[in-house]
């Protein structure tokens, strides 16, 4: 089956940007969880999850923790945010095209798990 998030980049599914490099797309989550739910993704599908970060890739993906900076500044989350990865099965993950969501814009549930 293919990558929903390969389609997303191809813009063969929409979405909806807030930011777009050369190598890194930003859009809003179809289902958002809080006032701010942003998902951070390479473009290229460099790796599944956050288990599959190597040498070989860990260049881009601290280019997204830049991105995600400049987006929590632009979307005026000034007072904080949350970063997430789920990966794999026991992180809940359902889409195998690494992300990061950006979850911000009201106060968040301490407990994460
Ligand atoms: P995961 O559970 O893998 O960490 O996150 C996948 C996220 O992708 C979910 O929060 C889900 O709402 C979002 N999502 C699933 N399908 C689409 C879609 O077609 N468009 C957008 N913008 N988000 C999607
Ligand atoms: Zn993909």
């Amino acid at each position: 089956m293919e990558c929903l998030f390969c389609e997303i980049v191809k813009g063969n599914i929409p979405s909806t940007k807030v930011y777009e490099d050369e190598t890194v797309l930003a859009f809003k989550d179809i289902n958002p969880m809080a006032p701010v739910h942003i998902l951070v993704i390479p473009k290229e599908h460099i790796a599944d999850s956050a288990a599959d970060i190597t040498p070989e890739n860990s260049a881009a993906i601290a280019h997204i923790f830049e991105i995600i900076a400049k987006i929590a500044k632009e979307q005026g989350l000034d007072n904080g945010f949350r970063v997430i990865a789920n990966s794999g099965e026991d992180g809940a993950q359902t889409i195998q095209h690494i992300h990061f969501h950006i979850l911000g814009g009201k106060k968040l549930p301490e407990k994460m798990a």
